[in-house]
């Protein structure tokens, strides 16, 4: 048994077999064989290898044809390892003396190797250890044959076990069979974490170096509550964690009896939670959750895995959607595309070849050099606010200007319309996302400009400590405790006061029960989260009074560290719920 630590993203326990990404679309299909079948399975290691030699040395004669001799020798080392009697003496006990089937034998052996290699950390053995991952892809290949994307057309349970996957790969997942996932890359909130909580699948990102100590096939348990991997448990372990599982699952269940009940603390003050999106059909997440509505829709996933940009009428119709599930009386907040950072996109006229993308040309700034692309999307926003409380808002604006740039174009829109007479609400609400620190700096002058202001916390957090929100090397940094952060946040409340807008958290933070008292004691009465974690934080607000909320934010913003921040809130909210799993 292994035990991992990572960075929970998406809660929930999974028990299931591993599914390793990095075999390259080979999928080990089964661990153990019965004892009749040893002979059988000895024969197709043997062939499998013979195989798998074949192709090294016709490698190394080719490679050595074209580039030299020198370089073919890469070949001819694979073909020796391949042939080390040791090696497969080492491999073939694993069948007759475990029962392993040929694959899994493989890969253990080659796996256990190829760790005790790269643990040397001297570039000579980390080179011969990835000869050792290259060799099990490819007598790999051969018993198992190549199945192409190892994620798509999953029929059997399974817990993905990735270095990194992309946004895109996450959004496409099935909930059904894929039980859970964790991956060595990856930060709190990348979009790949914020993916994994909308499909509600359990998830642990940043545990570092994973897929070396694991196999196809080996039983997994991901804790996605407390950030927990465990390879291959012992039987306490996993009895223990069976009844944690249904712990989880009961406490879930009752706090769907919340379903109905406002977001009201005892003594009374009624805060809103809103529901985060990306594609249109969680809106019905979100109905089920209790969501007061929608208070980000993050639209830029309509591009994703699109090779062409959708249409006027095809975004209008997505907008629709949302809206008739929701209903036309509660809000909706439609953001803007935020195209560009870790969501890329395959657009060759768009995609720059950038240093640094996160700083480089996204969002609002790709969109006011795209007018096309931005007014195409705000005539279709603009069309569906006729049809309910559509709001609109701008992301990842950085300076007055930019905003009062989307302003403009905003009304060129609205009078192409009219001259067009199609109608749409003249007095459409208009925010901004608050999420780079010079905008939170100006808040007294952005908040004369909007309706309303909408704290992006994941952005917030990254610009602020200049700590990337997907990088696990600087998660620790990237903290949203950080006093940084809780004084950017307290002043960009006192601003939209002062000027009688309304403001909303937007970002992860807001779904983090150990943030909850405090943005409600900074003054926060409006929440936007991944719909999942609504009932846990209006559970939360039910249990404090406002005073005790008021008392603590306070209390907070006294701290000089993350570390004291984050452990006087998690104290806090034990105290308050001790059920709640707080990191
Ligand atoms: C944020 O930055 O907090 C936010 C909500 O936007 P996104 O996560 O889509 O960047
Ligand atoms: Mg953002």
């Amino acid at each position: 048994m292994e035990i991992k630590r990572g960075i929970p993203v998406s809660p929930g326990v999974a028990i299931g077999p591993a599914l390793v990404v990095d075999t390259e679309g080979v999928r080990i299909p089964r661990r153990n064989v019965d004892k009749a079948q040893v002979s059988l399975e000895i024969q197709r290691l043997q062939t499998a290898l013979a195989a798998a030699g074949a192709d090294a040395r016709a490698n190394q004669q080719a490679i050595s044809d074209k580039l030299g001799e020198k370089y073919g020798a890469i070949f001819a080392a694979h073909a020796m390892l391949i042939e080390d009697p040791e090696l497969v003496r080492e491999i073939e006990l694993l069948i007759t003396q475990k029962l392993h089937a040929a694959e899994y034998a493989v890969s253990r052996t080659m796996r256990r190797h190829a760790k005790a290699l790269a643990s040397l950390n001297q570039p000579i053995f980390s080179q011969r250890s990835s000869d050792l991952i290259d060799i099990e892809k490819s007598v790999l290949a051969h018993l198992v044959g190549r199945t192409g994307d190892p994620l798509q057309g999953l029929q059997e349970p399974a817990v993905i076990l990735a270095h990194d996957l992309t946004p895109s790969q996450t959004a496409n997942l099935d909930p059904k069979y894929v039980y859970a996932f964790a991956t060595e890359a990856g930060g709190k909130a990348s979009h790949t974490a914020i993916m994994a909580g909308v499909l509600e699948i359990p998830a642990v990102v940043g545990l570092g170096r994973l897929l070396m100590d694991v196999s196809g096939g080996d039983e997994v348990i991901v804790d996605g509550n407390r950030g927990v991997v465990i390879l291959n448990p012992d039987e306490e372990t996993r009895e223990r964690y069976l009844v944690l599982q249904k712990q989880f699952g009961t406490f879930a269940k009752r706090l769907d009896e919340l379903r109905d009940l406002p977001a009201e603390t005892k003594d009374g003050t009624r805060a809103v939670l809103l529901g985060n999106i990306e594609f249109p059909q969680e809106s019905d997440h979100c109905n089920d959750r209790g969501a007061d509505g929608v208070g980000l829709y993050r639209t830029e996933f309509l591009y994703l895995n699109k090779t062409e940009d959708p249409n006027e009428s095809e975004q209008y119709e997505a907008y629709m959607s949302v809206l008739r599930a929701i209903g036309s009386k509660k809000p909706v907040v439609i953001r803007t595309l935020d195209l560009g950072a870790d969501k890329l996109f395959h657009r060759s006229d768009i995609q720059l070849d950038e240093k640094n993308p996160v700083l480089g040309m996204r969002s609002v700034r790709l969109c006011l050099r795209n007018l096309a692309l931005f007014k195409t999307q705000l005539r279709a926003i603009l069309r569906a606010s006729f049809h309910g409380d559509v709001r609109i808002m701008f992301p990842m604006v950085s300076t007055l200007m930019e905003l009062r740039q989307c302003k403009m174009i905003l009304a060129d829109v609205k009078e192409e319309l009219d001259e067009e007479r199609i109608d749409f609400n003249r007095k459409i609400l208009i925010g901004t996302m608050i999420e780079v620190p010079s905008v939170a700096l100006m808040a007294a002058e952005m908040a004369k400009e909007v309706n309303f202001f909408s704290i992006g916390t994941n952005d917030l957090i990254q610009y602020t400590l200049a700590a990337d929100r997907t990088n696990e090397h600087v998660a620790s940094l990237y903290n949203a405790g950080d006093p940084s952060v809780l004084r950017l946040i307290d002043h960009v409340i006192r601003a939209a006061g002062k000027q009688g807008i309304e403001v909303c958290v937007c970002g992860e933070m807001s779904g983090d029960p150990i943030y909850t008292i405090l943005l409600l004691g900074l003054g926060l009465r409006q929440l936007s989260m991944t719909p999942q974690n609504i009932p846990e934080i209006k559970k939360i607000i039910r249990s404090i009074n406002i005073e005790e909320a008021n008392q603590a934010a306070q209390e907070a913003l006294r701290f000089e560290t993350a570390r004291e921040v984050n452990n006087y809130l998690r104290e806090q909210t034990r105290r308050i719920l001790p059920e709640v799993v707080v990191n």
